[in-house]
């Protein structure tokens, strides 16, 4: 077969229904928009149709597409040396963990690198699994951990289900998530209470010397963007300290810049023994996750060879990539910005928002990471789509935003509004116009039940 030599537009679009295999899709009915290109929180298509970006892609692209200090950074890394071994040392994978470790919690110094978030939830689990002398990885059912073997069998939402092949030593529990408590709670303080003591119920019953690790999102993010209320990462960190198990914190999603803060957990005072990141590490210029890991555990590690590793493990392009991303992440203090940007104007728009559209039941958020949640019923709280699944008037939002140069990131019922940290407050304004109009396409499927 001859091969296109411009593999633009429609010989793009062609060959990729002809060759690609998409992810969490059945393949027949895709029509993936062909991208050329991008700058800031715009991308554009072959066509030269613009798309402002509220997904960050997959909530990644912390600090915008081509930002040009970093495109520069990973181009000098391939003149001097595009690869190496994890076992060599390399000064820009060197200095990305620093720079890591400087924006994590105290007492965290180490950090083992990965090629994405799911590797470092494995690798995380497999640290407490070994650290502890124990199996069990206790997870919340309303998460998301990623796609590989053990990632999968922890996350509790419905793409754990066509997932289950082999026992898992998992043990699921209900997070905190005040709007459809299953504790009947009418408050934060007392869904706070009520979770703990759930968990704490559920560590009992299953022995807590057979359970080597709680991991959670510090706010879960797929699930439904869920601030946990004050006091519950708290309370999951005593809870651990009692029964001497590993707290592992899951910050693919919620780390660097995206709540406003480095880490989410600084919102809530905590250190856990493990943190996973991935993503907004780079904003995924080049592919990269990790642990970062307390001296606690480390030390295990110290005289007893770890049983893991990677060949990408800390690859100079991505490392390059790291490195320019958290030190111009500094410098344009882009962490305050989506600190700012969610308390002035993306909080304050989607909450008027949802005071016009009667399909909006609850928004919730804070930083650059919102989710509305679509219901046919404000009484009932009745989703717009069923859990793990779409609907037509869910899907005809996404498609009217798309219409009008807006992309989104969609989870079942939920919209979930998550632009990169360093957006402005006219994109945010201009995001919050195309939605408005397109949330229509959601209130007239309410209106008509
Ligand atoms: N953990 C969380 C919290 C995530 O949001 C994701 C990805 N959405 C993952 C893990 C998995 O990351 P990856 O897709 O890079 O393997």
């Amino acid at each position: 077969m001859p091969i296109p030599a411009d593999a633009s537009g429609r010989t793009a679009y062609e060959l990729d229904r002809a060759h690609v295999f998409h992810s969490w899709s059945a393949q027949k009915a895709l029509d993936p928009i062909v991208i050329a290109g991008g700058e800031g929180s715009y991308l554009w298509d072959a066509d030269g149709k613009r798309y402002l970006d509220f997904s960050s892609q997959l909530v990644y692209t912390n600090i915008g597409h081509q930002h040009p200090r970093v495109v520069a950074a990973i181009k000098a890394q391939a003149d001097v040396l595009c690869t190496i071994a994890p076992a060599h040392a390399n000064d820009r994978r060197s200095l990305a963990a620093k720079l890591i470790v400087d924006v994590a919690p105290e007492g965290m110094n180490k950090v083992f690198f990965t090629n994405g978030g799911a590797e470092a939830v494995e690798n995380a689990i497999r640290m407490a699994r070994l650290h502890t002398g124990r199996t069990k990885i206790m997870s919340a059912y309303r998460s998301y951990h990623g796609a590989t073997a053990t990632a999968i069998q922890v996350t509790g939402d419905p793409r754990r289900w066509p997932n289950e092949f082999a026992p898992a030593g998992t043990v699921h529990f209900f997070g905190p998530f005040l709007y459809r408590s299953v504790f009947h709670a009418t408050t934060e303080q007392e869904e706070c209470e009520r979770a703990l003591a759930h968990l704490e119920q559920t560590i009992l019953f299953e022995g807590p010397a057979t359970v080597a690790a709680i991991v959670l999102e510090s706010v879960p993010g797929t699930s439904g963007i869920m601030p946990p209320p004050a006091g519950y990462l708290a309370g999951v960190r005593e809870l651990c300290d009692r029964f001497g198990i590993v707290m592992i914190c899951d910050e693919v999603m919620s780390g660097f810049g995206r709540t406003g803060s480095w880490f989410a957990v600084d919102h809530y005072g905590v250190t856990p023994d493990l943190i996973t990141f991935a993503k907004g590490v780079n904003s995924g210029y080049v592919p990269m996750g990790g642990v970062v890991i307390h001296d606690d555990i480390a030390a295990t590690f110290d005289e007893r060879a770890y049983p893991g590793g990677l060949t990408y493990s800390g690859h100079p392009l991505a490392a390059a990539a790291a490195v320019e991303t958290i030190l111009a992440m500094h410098d344009e203090e882009v962490v305050a910005n989506a600190a700012r940007v969610g308390s002035e104007v993306l909080g304050p728009g989607l909450r008027e928002l949802a005071e016009r559209h009667p399909s909006i039941g609850d928004v919730r958020g804070l930083g650059v990471f919102w989710a509305l949640e679509l219901v046919a019923d404000r009484e009932t709280k009745e989703p717009l789509a069923p859990y793990g699944g779409a609907s037509p008037a869910v899907n005809g939002v996404l498609a009217a935003a798309r219409d009008a140069g807006l992309l989104l990131f969609n989870q079942y019922h939920r919209i979930h509004v998550v632009p990169p940290c360093n957006l402005s407050d006219d994109e945010a304004r201009e995001g919050l116009a195309i939605l408005d109009d397109a949330l229509s396409v959601a209130d007239a499927a309410v209106l008509r039940a």
